[in-house]
């Protein structure tokens, strides 16, 4: 099984996975929390130039604030989904869709803020459209795509039956309560995409924003849907 850390990057998590060959990142954090990354490299004694992948699940600002940072030290390949490339490009997190209650007391506190952020724009070098092995970067796993949060959302599944799915579900304010994203473009592709996942075998989930929870967390609430 691969190494696992996790390290926080402001108000969400990223992971750095052990690779055969180096480390994968998914995600990059809000802007301005690179140091925090090198920090923790040089805690675990791993050069910045071991990280040969950086993987964007979306292209919100939280997700990719630090990139263009992290690219200049690391040199990593970028990928991300076709549909949120022009995100990264931009450096702009597009229209931004608010539901449930935490939603709304979300866009009434920073809604037109949040829709305005704007970070250091980033070209992406591998932009997918579909599944994607990741033998060929080390990993025993590949990139599903996995749309609703927003419609490039992707996640890394590993064989060992482990998902790293950015926001296609929402673990805080209530981190106990992971549930559907209050921020989705479209919360029936959110549903499938979550089928997708379980039809795939994934076993454990890692969420950016909130506790790591097992299958029998989302079957549960798939019975339930909205
Ligand atoms: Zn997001």
């Amino acid at each position: 099984m691969n190494d696992i850390f996790t390290i926080r990057l402001g108000f969400m998590k990223s992971f750095l996975i052990k690779a055969e060959t180096g480390y994968v990142l998914i995600d990059a954090g809000y802007p301005n929390k690179e140091q925090k990354l090198w920090n923790f490299l040089k805690k675990k004694k791993i050069a910045p130039e071991e990280i040969k992948l950086v993987i964007v699940t979306h292209g919100h600002f939280d997700h990719f604030g630090s990139l263009a940072k992290i690219i200049e030290k690391t040199n990593a390949k970028i990928i991300v989904h076709e549909n949120d490339q022009e995100m990264l490009r931009t450096g702009k997190s597009g229209e931004i869709k608010l539901h449930t209650k935490w939603g709304k007391i979300l866009e009434k506190l920073m809604g037109k803020r949040m829709r305005k952020i704007s970070v250091t724009p980033i070209m992406p070098d591998i932009a997918i459209n579909d599944n994607y092995s990741l033998e060929e970067h080390g990993i025993n796993g590949k990139i599903l795509h996995t749309p609703g949060h927003t419609n490039g959302s992707i996640s890394v599944v590993l064989n060992s039956k482990i998902a790293f799915i950015g926001d296609l579900t929402h673990g805080f304010p209530l981190r106990s309560k992971t549930d559907f994203p209050f921020v989705a473009e479209n919360l029936e592709d959110v549903f499938q995409s979550w089928e997708k996942l379980l039809d795939d075998g994934v076993e454990l989930f890692y969420q950016s924003h909130g506790k790591e929870f097992r299958k029998e967390l989302l079957l549960k609430r798939l019975q339930k849907r909205k």
